[in-house]
């Protein structure tokens, strides 16, 4: 019964929803520059009657808040797009809007008017059900790189929320358990220049430097977790002539590990090399820099067993012939072409998160679920999900996704012991560990863009 009215209630308002998610993905915008996104999502909000709130220096956030009493259900919702990735929709060649614009590859502006749409259909249902309960719903920016929610926590945006429910469009169902701890730094060698051949030995290369800081990266592959990442980018090789010696370099590192305590380790264990690598070649390190840094994923089983249940009973997708024909367009330039299969009809639980979400659930409960939105084997941060933004079939997992947030979230409040395992969950998977502790950026930094 529960799951029909909250199917009845999408399907009567998806259609603000629907065209609130075109809207955004016309006007692809960046981390922290969602201004356009921002401000159709706020109104959309506003125009529906829940009271709005922004954040201290953060002018492309907003929580969205209706209902009353207890308990408080946080619905996350992300708008930015990514650099590069501008396609024309439904077009299944590569085909930019704008060569080099940003495009919504990610899906974000599904995701964010899924959870909207997510917050209304819940405070519809407990309006009409006589229900108590306040749904807060955030608007988060700079989920690509900039952490927006880090920000957010760091602002008290989330002291009050029992637990979190959150979506992301995929090509499959899924639950996420899991997720590293990612930082992203810079190191900036600075050395002399000389003439190559004149005076060579005047100059002091920071090139070389930079290299042979990559070089013992490289050795230290032999000696970390199975678990750890390095990936790194040469973002300034100093200049283009070869008979100069090049007086500064710069490099983008990004360090993947099981979490927090271990990323830490391995932090300190670059900053050795580098340093090894500037006194070898008589120059100078600046930094490493900070850029971003997501958190590890703290799983929880009882959100995640009722998100099981939920999905279950709505799979395998139904699409109209015409879904199906659109969708066969795009498999064929899948990774996993020629499966002659639309969708798979598994839920995925062993895909890690490299979201900031991934933050939010050390302070809070959270359920991170995927929901098909685009032809089965479509990479996200691809221009093949960006085509795939506007169509009939990305609507669909759009308007499923609320749906499903929705009777996770009412299933919880159905049980109340159900919150309180939750929470006791969390507290037993966090260890005496506390997020302000953990977090590798400063609270008192304020938000950044990263590109
Ligand atoms: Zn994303």
């Amino acid at each position: 019964m529960m799951r029909k009215e909250i199917a009845q209630l999408s399907e009567q308002y998806k259609g603000i929803f629907e065209e609130c998610a075109n809207q955004i993905w016309s006007t692809p915008e960046l981390n922290f520059t969602e201004h356009k996104s921002h401000e159709a999502a706020k109104k959309c909000m506003e125009d529906l009657g829940f009271k709005v709130s922004m954040l201290p220096d953060m002018d492309t956030a907003f929580i969205a808040t209706a209902g009353h009493g207890s308990p408080v259900i946080g619905i996350l919702g992300e708008l930015d797009a990514l650099p590069g990735l501008s396609q024309k929709a439904d077009c299944d060649h590569l085909d930019p809007v704008e060569s080099g614009a940003p495009g919504h590859g990610c899906g974000h502006n599904l995701l964010g008017c899924g959870g909207m749409e997510c917050a209304y259909i819940l405070w519809k249902y407990l309006e009409e059900n006589n229900m108590e309960g306040t749904i807060k719903y955030f608007s988060c920016p700079a989920e690509e790189g900039g952490v927006g929610k880090v920000y957010m926590i760091h602002r008290g945006a989330f002291d009050d929320v029992d637990f979190c429910v959150n979506w992301h469009p995929g090509a499959g169902f899924g639950i996420t358990h899991d997720g590293k701890s990612i930082a992203i730094q810079n190191y900036r060698f600075h050395g002399i220049a000389s003439h190559a051949a004149g005076m060579p030995e005047m100059g002091r290369s920071a090139l070389d430097a930079l290299e042979l800081f990559n070089i013992g990266i490289q050795f230290i592959r032999e000696h970390m977790t199975k678990d750890t990442y390095i990936h790194y980018a040469i973002t300034n090789t100093g200049g283009f002539a070869a008979n100069v010696v090049q007086a500064y370099a710069e490099g983008q590192y990004v360090v993947r590990a099981k979490d927090n305590t271990e990323l830490k380790k391995m932090l300190v264990r670059l900053d050795k090399i580098a340093k090894g690598a500037a006194m070898m070649t008589e120059t100078t390190v600046e930094g490493p820099e900070l850029v971003s840094a997501f958190s590890s994923f703290i799983d929880n089983t009882v959100l995640a067993d009722v998100a099981r249940e939920n999905i279950k009973a709505c799979m395998p997708m139904e699409y109209t012939e015409e879904e199906k024909a659109y969708l066969e367009k795009f498999i064929a330039i899948g990774s996993k072409a020629g499966s002659g299969e639309l969708l798979d009809n598994e839920i995925h639980e062993d895909q890690p998160t490299s979201s900031d979400v991934a933050d939010v659930s050390w302070v809070v409960p959270t359920s991170m679920i995927t929901v098909p939105t685009w032809a089965f084997g479509t990479a996200a941060h691809s221009w093949a999900a960006t085509a795939q933004g506007k169509s009939s079939a990305a609507h669909k997992g759009m308007n499923l996704a609320a749906q499903l947030m929705a009777n996770i979230a009412l299933d919880m409040m159905a049980k109340p012991e159900l919150i309180e395992a939750a929470k006791e969950e969390h507290k037993k998977n966090l260890r005496g560990r506390t997020y302000a502790e953990e977090c590798l950026i400063d609270k008192d930094r304020k938000p950044v863009p990263i590109f």
